[in-house]
């Protein structure tokens, strides 16, 4: 009511102007007639004259009525060029700071609300750079004043902010239409002040600051060059350190578009993927999962089902599919592909050269691609217990009684699960108080309850303060929030809490290459380090940790690499879908409703509960849910979170949708096979569809229809 009310004002005060004419004074030929009366008037009264036209000028500039150009030469003309431009650089930075807060009070929650998803991006921008941008609007006169205070006031700048920006950016205008306003009667129309020369050396001055700032950086990077003695030429074209996902996408990337590329590795081809992580632990899961079935053999009609196993043939099986998959990834196969691989530890001496043992190569660019390894904090006793790593615990062979897994995001919750199914005594400990935090809570409670229910013990809210031997025992001691000590007796550790980026020793830093707070490669848009000549990607660089998030900036990194001369790509890091092989498994992508919160985008939520999906029930499988984030009122798919069986499988036709722009009536339109895992999708968008039900429209069509019957 209140902001109808200030419009309803406004526009009474707009109208009230033009109604009582005077909007006649806003004209040039008045001005020009006027003038003498105007000088004798302020000649008679100047503090008086002088406070009546600021006031003036800030109303009308408040109100956005057209005429700041003329009485901006009415200013010059009146009051002469210095007192002019202190009156009009003022009132004019007060007007449209006014202007400014009007529109943010009346319009900016309703736009931002409404178009919150597509605003995001543009939000985040003006925070970084919105005095860069706003100064930028100043001076490219085509822009009109009033309209850059009503769009800027839809935008998070602050208004201090604003108001200084403007009134440094409107002061060359204001100086230069002041002026003119002291020789009005040279001038016929306005336009003429304003020369198209003038209006584009404006527009220069505009964009001078945000070349100036990018100039440091590009001359940073060039200067790094210039310390080193370019090679005349190259032996290749390319050399990328690391055989792992991002390595060998780069490596294959390059050989296919013919370029002559090394691949260096220092250890086993394929890198964590296929050795330590993504294989190893799906195989793992693969045979935990059905222990776990044979557990729930009367839900299928069966009353007992029992397995026999042997804890050190199940991490054999384990190394043997790591065994069938390792031809993929081999030297073999990537000589084949046109790969030229080497054995041995990389390490970059200048922006083209990579030493590797005692042979120095030149290639004219580099890409790292060294992964990560898990991260093992420096903890007081760690060193005296029996500690694993996703690195050396397949090597297990005797599975340990109790052990305790310190990380409760993906790795710590799929392997803590995996153990317990296997036998052993999982007590997990996080120091959040949730697990999987990225995730939001529904889901992380969801997987909490089924791995309590499996008999996992969990800890949360509990921060590591040291091992110890006690009466000959491996204990943790762990302090929860209020400071209580408690100390669990254990016969193996599992540590997972998070992944270090590969990156010392191999030169960088020496080079200048820089790190994010992170510890990763900082990396630009193009997978460019602050040498221009090398690149960065997968877990090395982030920020996500995943191998086709390593394999999808690979190819970012490799074109950018070879044919960034001509042409680069930007990376896209809009649509990553990750999935956490638990069970239940949850599979993400795009935003939840925590980051949705976070980005300030304003989203509807539509769920669909597993226990009405027929193949859920058929499978015995109901416990889940899928949740689709949309714009308020849109069927554009924003995020969606998957919990329950098969989510990894029913998240890519989301991925698909969110990739090319497809909403749910798409979904909803798709014909889906009965009774599958996939028909999830479509009920969830039925959901969405019946919440958007026209119901003026279906009550005018219940009356038709009672109309009919009783014809
Ligand atoms: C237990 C676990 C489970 C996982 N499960 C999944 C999953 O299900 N799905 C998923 O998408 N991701 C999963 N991941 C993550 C995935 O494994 C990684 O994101 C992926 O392997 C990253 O690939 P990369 O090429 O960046 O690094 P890496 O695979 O680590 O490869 C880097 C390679 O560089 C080599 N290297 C390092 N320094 C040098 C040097 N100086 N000279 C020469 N060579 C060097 C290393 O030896 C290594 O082989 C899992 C990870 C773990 C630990």
């Amino acid at each position: 009511m209140k902001k109808f009310a200030l419009l309803g004002g406004l526009l009474v005060l707009v109208i009230g102007f033009y109604a009582f004419g005077f909007n006649d004074y806003l004209d040039l030929t008045a001005l020009k007639e006027q003038r003498s009366d105007f000088i004798n008037y302020y000649q008679a009264n100047p503090w008086q004259t002088s406070l009546w036209f600021f006031l003036i000028y800030v109303v009308s500039t408040a109100v956005s009525i057209p005429g700041a150009s003329i009485l901006t030469l009415a200013a010059g003309a009146v009051f002469g060029l210095w007192w002019g431009v202190i009156l009009v650089s003022f009132a004019s930075t007060v007007g449209a700071s006014c202007a400014f807060l009007l529109s943010r009070y009346v319009l900016r929650k309703p736009v931002q609300s409404k178009f919150s998803d597509k605003l995001a991006a543009i939000n985040a921008g003006i925070e970084k750079e919105g005095a860069f941008y706003l100064f930028t609007l100043r001076l490219i006169v085509v822009f009109p004043f009033w309209l850059i205070n009503l769009l800027m006031g839809l935008t998070p700048i602050k208004l201090r902010t604003y108001f200084w920006v403007s009134q440094v950016g409107m002061f060359p205008a204001t100086i230069l239409f002041v002026n003119a306003g002291t020789q009005l009667a040279k001038i016929e129309q306005v336009s003429d002040v304003l020369s198209p020369a003038i209006a584009v050396s404006f527009a220069l001055l505009g964009v001078f600051p945000l070349i100036a700032k990018a100039i440091p950086g590009i001359v940073r990077r060039y200067k790094v060059l210039n310390a080193y003695d370019k090679p005349d030429s190259f032996d290749y074209n390319l050399v990328v350190i690391g055989g792992g996902s991002a390595g060998l996408v780069s490596s294959y990337i390059a050989a296919a578009v013919k370029a002559k590329v090394l691949l260096v590795e220092k250890e086993k081809m394929g890198g964590d993927c296929l050795n330590t992580g993504c294989v190893p632990s799906k195989s793992l899961i693969k045979s935990t999962r059905f222990l776990a079935e044979l557990t729930r053999s009367e839900r299928y009609g069966i009353k007992q089902a029992s397995a026999q196993f042997d804890f050190a043939e199940i991490m054999e099986r384990v190394a043997a599919v790591i065994k069938q998959i390792e031809p993929h990834d081999s030297i073999e196969r990537y000589t084949d592909l046109g790969v030229e691989c080497m054995t041995g530890e990389a390490r970059v001496s200048s922006p083209w050269e990579v030493r590797v043992g005692d042979k120095t190569v030149t290639a004219q660019n580099i890409i790292i691609a060294s992964g990560a390894k898990p991260r093992v904090p420096s903890i007081e006793g760690l060193k005296s217990v029996t500690f694993y790593t996703s690195d050396t615990i397949w090597s297990l062979r005797e599975l340990p009684k109790r052990l305790v897994v310190v990380g409760g995001g993906p790795i710590g919750c799929e392997l803590g699960q995996c153990f317990s199914r296997l036998g052993s005594h999982v007590i997990l400990v996080d120091m959040a108080d949730r697990l999987i935090t990225p995730e939001d809570e529904d889901a992380s409670t969801l997987l909490m309850q089924h791995l309590v229910a499996e008999g996992v013990e969990i800890k949360l809210g509990r921060t590591v303060k040291r091992f110890v031997k006690k009466n000959g025992e491996q204990c943790i001691v762990i302090n929860s929030e209020d400071a209580v000590e408690e100390s669990v007796p254990f016969d193996a550790v599992l540590l997972a809490i998070g992944r270090q980026a590969n990156t010392s020793g191999m030169g960088l830093e020496e080079l200048g290459v820089q790190m994010t707070p992170a510890g990763t490669i900082n990396v630009d848009k193009y997978m460019r380090t602050q040498v221009p000549t090398i690149y960065a990607c997968g877990d090395v660089a982030g920020p996500y940790q995943f191998t086709h998030t390593a394999a999808h900036y690979a190819w970012y990194s490799a074109v950018n690499s070879l044919f960034g001369d001509v042409w680069r790509f930007k990376a896209d890091h809009r649509v990553i879908p990750r999935v956490i092989f638990t069970e239940p498994e949850i599979a993400s992508v795009g935003h939840n409703e925590n980051t949705a919160k976070e980005a300030g985008i304003v989203t509807e939520t539509t769920t669909f509960k597993l226990d009405e999906l027929d193949r859920a029930i058929v499978d015995g499988k109901t416990d889940g849910f899928i949740k689709v984030l949309t714009p308020a009122g849109k069927d554009k798919i924003l995020g969606v979170t998957i919990v329950g069986e098969h989510a990894g499988e029913i998240l890519p036709e989301f991925v698909l949708a969110m990739k090319h722009g497809l909403g749910l009536n798409n979904v909803l339109g798709t014909i889906h096979a009965y009774p599958t895992w996939a028909e999830a999708t479509k009920y969830t968008a039925g959901v969405w569809k019946k919440n958007h039900a026209p119901k003026k429209l279906l009550a005018l069509l219940e009356r038709y229809h009672l109309a009919k019957r009783k014809q």
